[in-house]
């Protein structure tokens, strides 16, 4: 069977190119599509921050000019956050090869509910905090526990919680995370105020690569990764990741851990 995928390829906020993949489903040609997704996309995407780390670096090492420190540190900074771009697609790279081979192992640790959501709201950059206004609802009277990789939980987290801050126009950004219990399951939602996503990409947002990119919705350069990375580790856990959305309302990500799962 074949699945029909539309893509662009970004440098920086430009979109370089378009193109609809007509894409077959069988599971080598999915590894093959991956592959070449992987090298075209990731190639554009390490070109610039790495010419850009270049040219800073060039600028630094020269001999003959006394920089104003002030202007030494702006370079810096952009080369440290070119660093940290070259960081997160290393990651996500490695993150969804993982996935890919079924090798994307889970870490057994006793984790509780309240606990993974407070550290992972921590987790968010400081100087994202004075435009949000972030809840955390715990709606059990006790403490839940459960099996799950921390590390793994509090990525998921994160990323959906970035993913709410920048899909997201509004002068203040809501964020409500809450805690529930099922008689099957741990359920963590993470509802924002954003742009909302229209029924039509719902489904195919967990799909690698795919990004809804409505012009000038787009942030920041991201990978259209995030969320098929979010799914694998959710179902490494055995468990599941969905969303509901409405376009212009807002969306709510919600994961659902099974309980009694010993074995995970
Ligand atoms: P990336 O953020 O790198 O593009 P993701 O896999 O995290 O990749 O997300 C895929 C797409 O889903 C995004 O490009 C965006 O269009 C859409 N999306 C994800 N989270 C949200 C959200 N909270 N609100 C609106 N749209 C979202």
């Amino acid at each position: 069977s074949y699945m029909l995928h539309s893509f662009s390829v970004f440098l920086d906020d430009l979109i370089i190119g378009k193109g609809l993949l007509l894409r077959d489903i069988t599971k080598e040609a999915e590894i093959d599509t991956l592959k070449d997704n992987l090298i075209s996309l990731t190639s554009h995407e390490f070109k610039t921050p790495i010419t850009n780390i270049r040219g800073s670096v060039e600028t630094l090492l020269r001999e003959d000019v006394e920089w104003d420190p002030d202007f030494e540190r702006e370079l810096l900074v952009g080369v440290h956050e070119d660093i940290e771009r070259i960081q997160h697609l290393v990651s996500d790279w490695m993150d969804i090869s993982k996935i890919e081979s079924g090798t994307m192992f889970i870490e057994r640790n006793m984790v509780r509910g309240d606990q993974i959501i407070e550290k992972s709201i921590q987790q968010i950059p400081k100087e994202l905090q004075n435009q949000l206004e972030i809840t955390f609802q715990n709606k059990l009277a006790e403490p839940v526990y459960f099996y799950g990789d921390k590390i793994r939980i509090q990525q998921v987290l994160l990323n959906l919680m970035m993913n709410a801050i920048r899909y997201n126009d509004q002068v203040i950004k809501k964020i409500a995370v809450t805690l529930d219990q099922s008689a099957t399951d741990i359920i963590i939602s993470v509802k924002d105020n954003g742009i909302g996503i229209e029924e039509d990409h719902l489904e195919k947002i967990f799909t690698r690569f795919y990004q809804v990119d409505v012009t000038g919705t787009r942030r920041t350069g991201g990978t259209g990764l995030g969320l098929s990375i979010c799914k694998g580790i959710m179902e490494a856990h055995h468990g599941k990741i969905t969303v509901e959305s409405e376009r212009g309302k807002g969306s709510t990500f919600t994961l659902f851990f099974p309980l009694g799962e010993e074995g995970v």
